[in-house]
């Protein structure tokens, strides 16, 4: 499709302009196989099995399975379903499922719809191409999808999906899911151990997650116009709109009809699929918009986030959209990202990072507070890895997401509680002591806490309140990376508190909240070069991060180094949540990932400028010509001052052209070169630092020529007309 047919497919779109808007809560859920459908649909025994599976991972044995399966099918069928599939996460991101028909037929040939616990349990998908790091040879150990109980199964169209966890028959992980589960269990027993402290009746820690997702709406005729939009799902060339996001004026503003009627529909399959949608708005950057839902468990959060993905993409298609995940789908305007907003809350209702209304809850607070800060010190480096890719690289640091090095935000009046704790005496408190931190520092937080609108949108992981925020997770990231890395390395840092809290308990002879204020204390001051309040944009602060020895991993190659590291390797292992197989196989799929993002790019790139953009240059420095020479043959000699213009536009166009071909061939043998590195990080580090700086260069070129060629020659849907049609 050419520009000119893409804009006028785009200006002649009819859409429904009525948003119909039911009551939400009529239909919450009722795409999933919840607590209300199991005890529809369940034993008694099944359903008590599937709860304890769920709160105490209790495994399912295969008499329940099959009941559970039982009732799953019932269900499914009545609900007009007709196919089942294992939905699973491989290491590729998205998400991935092979649907089966219920229909099967018997020995004596009847026919019948079937699915027993076998087929609930596990399955084997021909799964052979997903990338798995060298962990499992294509030739050889096959992988296989195993149920997961503590994410309910839901009815996406006429399947029914049951989230499940990919691994080799190795057992090691060749998924997102299994890692962040292992995490989940070691942030629970940990999280609780120490929960117990302030309170005896806590059994179960879940982390919360309540993401923010940012993405553009393009029209799809344009987006699919464009190679570098369809294929690398970004733009590699565009001159920047006159019009940007200078104004301010689409923040919040009113949200496109056509946008708002894809959203309604959007929001109402989310809400049947049980995913709690609940804010949406317009974002900074024009055609670029949020979604947010009320968080939940993490582990159904990252599910929820992939199907909203998925759904979304549909549905934006249905609506003539082309939705763009991308971190940096276009030059000059923010990016988009999406907010991890994190916490723990215990089995009792309690969020172990809101303070409460008695001391104790409140140290609790703190106890909760001060090692989640005193974790991201001591693993700054593994965080930043988690949120590391090719399309991510263009975000972070850019003046308009966090900066890739790690920090934590957290305001003046928690500093100055920080502070004062910092103070305390060590060893045995004395009683005056003890009731001025009661009153006087600890006591005080919950009114802090009230009017703590302090907001500092520069940092990478900021409290906010009740929660942490963590800010550099890019749009298109799958969650469960970073959960996994932070919550498993919150529960070492908890785990080794409680080792030192019973250490001064027994051998020191110090009551429980001495102890506590002991090793907080301790944690406070080792940990004070994370926190930082200022702009997390501004060069000065790259220079007194450096001296803070706080790292700052600018590009994804090198960021991904440290998940093999020892100290990574030690810890993963400790937590039980990656072995060191499984760390070495999902750094090289994340290497190989990034090598094949910059490989498409570079090749897309290179399409475009021989096919396309240089042609158009020809087109038009011919048309240029034709003219001079029309004006030499009317006024002879003297046509050189009247064509100055022309000639001028000639030189100019030629010299971009000429320095387009040349760098557009470089580029071409840079990564020839590339390619023929041996080892995938090697590849990586050349791709990075040898190819991807002439995309820009390229880039600039054709921008220049872009402003200089005639509009009607120019073949690519410029920004303007991408940006702000709707
Ligand atoms: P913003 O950060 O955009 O100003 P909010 O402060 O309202 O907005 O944060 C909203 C996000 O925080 C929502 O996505 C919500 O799900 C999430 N959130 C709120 N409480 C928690 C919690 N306890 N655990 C995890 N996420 C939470
Ligand atoms: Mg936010």
């Amino acid at each position: 499709m050419t520009r000119f047919e893409a804009l006028s497919q785009s200006r002649n779109r009819t859409y429904h302009t009525v948003v119909e808007e039911g009551r939400r809560s009529d239909v919450f859920g009722i795409h999933v196989f919840n607590e209300d459908k199991m005890l529809q649909f369940l034993t008694k025994e099944a359903l008590d099995k599937v709860k304890s599976a769920i709160f105490q991972g209790t495994k399912i044995d295969r008499k329940i399975a099959d009941q559970v399966a039982e009732g799953m099918k019932a269900w499914a069928l009545s609900m007009g379903a007709t196919h089942y599939t294992h939905w699973f996460q491989p290491l590729t991101g998205a998400t991935a499922e092979k649907h089966d028909a219920f229909f099967d037929i018997l020995p004596d040939g009847r026919a019948m719809e079937k699915f027993g616990g076998a087929q609930l349990v596990q399955q084997e998908p021909d799964a052979s191409s997903f990338p798995s790091g060298g962990i499992r040879n294509t030739f050889e150990a096959r992988g296989y999808t195993a149920w997961d109980p503590t994410s309910p199964a839901f009815i996406y169209k006429t399947t029914l999906c049951i989230p499940t966890i990919f691994v080799a028959y190795t057992g090691e992980a060749l998924d997102n899911k299994a890692p962040l589960l292992r995490a989940l269990h070691a942030i629970d027993e940990s999280a609780t151990a120490v929960a117990q402290y302030f309170d005896k009746n806590v059994r179960k820690v879940y982390a919360t997650l309540g993401w923010e997702q940012e993405y553009f709406l393009v029209d799809k005729a344009l987006a699919q116009s464009r190679p570098d939009l369809a294929m690398a799902g970004r733009t590699l060339v565009g001159s920047p709109a006159p019009k940007g996001q200078q104004l301010d004026d689409h923040y919040f503003g009113v949200i496109p009809n056509r946008v708002l009627v894809f959203m309604s529909e959007l929001e109402k399959e989310c809400t049947k699929l049980g995913i709690p949608v609940k804010t949406r708005h317009n974002e900074v950057a024009p055609n670029q918009f949020e979604l947010a839902p009320v968080h939940e468990e993490a582990n159904l959060s990252v599910d929820h986030n992939l199907l909203l993905m998925d759904v979304m993409e549909e549905i934006a298609d249905k609506h003539n959209f082309t939705v763009l995940f991308h971190e940096k789908p276009f030059a000059g305007v923010n990016g988009s990202g999406k907010h991890n907003n994190w916490s723990l809350a215990t089995d009792t209702g309690v969020n172990l990072l809101s303070p409460g209304s008695t001391p104790m809850k409140n140290l609790q607070f703190l106890t909760f507070f001060v090692n989640t800060i005193k974790a991201v010190d001591t693993y700054e480096e593994l965080l930043r890895s988690s949120i590391a890719s090719a399309s991510n690289d263009y975000r972070l640091g850019g003046n308009e997401a966090p900066p890739t090095i790690l920090s934590i935000f957290i305001g003046k009046q928690l500093t100055d509680v920080l502070d004062e704790l910092e103070g305390v005496s060590k060893g045995k408190l004395s009683p005056e002591e003890k009731t001025e931190l009661k009153l006087n520092v600890v006591g005080k937080i919950p009114e802090i806490l009230l009017d703590n609108t302090d907001r500092n949108r520069t940092s990478p992981f900021a409290f906010t309140g009740n929660k942490f925020e963590m800010r550099g997770v890019g749009a298109k990231t799958n969650c469960a990376k970073p959960m996994t890395i932070l919550n498993t390395i919150v529960a070492k840092q908890l785990v080794d508190f409680k080792k030192e809290v019973d250490a001064l308990i027994h051998k020191k002879n110090l009551k429980k909240d001495e102890a506590v204020f002991n090793v907080l204390r301790e944690y406070i001051k080792t940990s004070k070069r994370i926190r930082f309040d200022g702009d997390g944009y501004g060069r000065e602060w790259q220079e007194a991060a450096n001296r803070r020895k706080l790292r700052n991993n600018q590009t994804a190659p090198a960021a991904l180094q440290i998940l093999t590291d020892k100290t990574s390797v030690a810890l993963f292992d400790e937590m039980d949540v990656m072995s060191e197989v499984e760390l070495k196989a999902h750094q090289e799929v994340e290497l190989e990932a990034y090598v094949f993002h910059l490989q498409i790019e570079g090749r897309v790139l290179g399409e475009m400028v021989f096919n396309h953009i240089l042609p158009a240059a020809v087109r038009y420095q011919n048309q240029l010509l034709e003219n001079i020479r029309g004006l030499k043959e009317v006024y002879g000699a003297a046509h050189k001052k009247v064509a100055e213009p022309q000639l001028n536009l000639l030189e100019q166009i030629g010299e971009h052209m000429l320095a387009l071909k040349k760098l557009t061939t470089d580029m071409t043998e840079a990564r020839r070169r590339s390619n023929g590195l041996s080892t995938i990080n090697r590849k990586a580090q050349s791709y990075c630092n040898s190819v991807k700086p002439y995309f820009q260069q390229i880039r600039e070129h054709s921008d220049k020529l872009e402003k200089l060629i005639a509009d009607d020659l120019w073949p690519f849907v410029k920004y303007s007309e991408l940006l702000f049609t709707n």
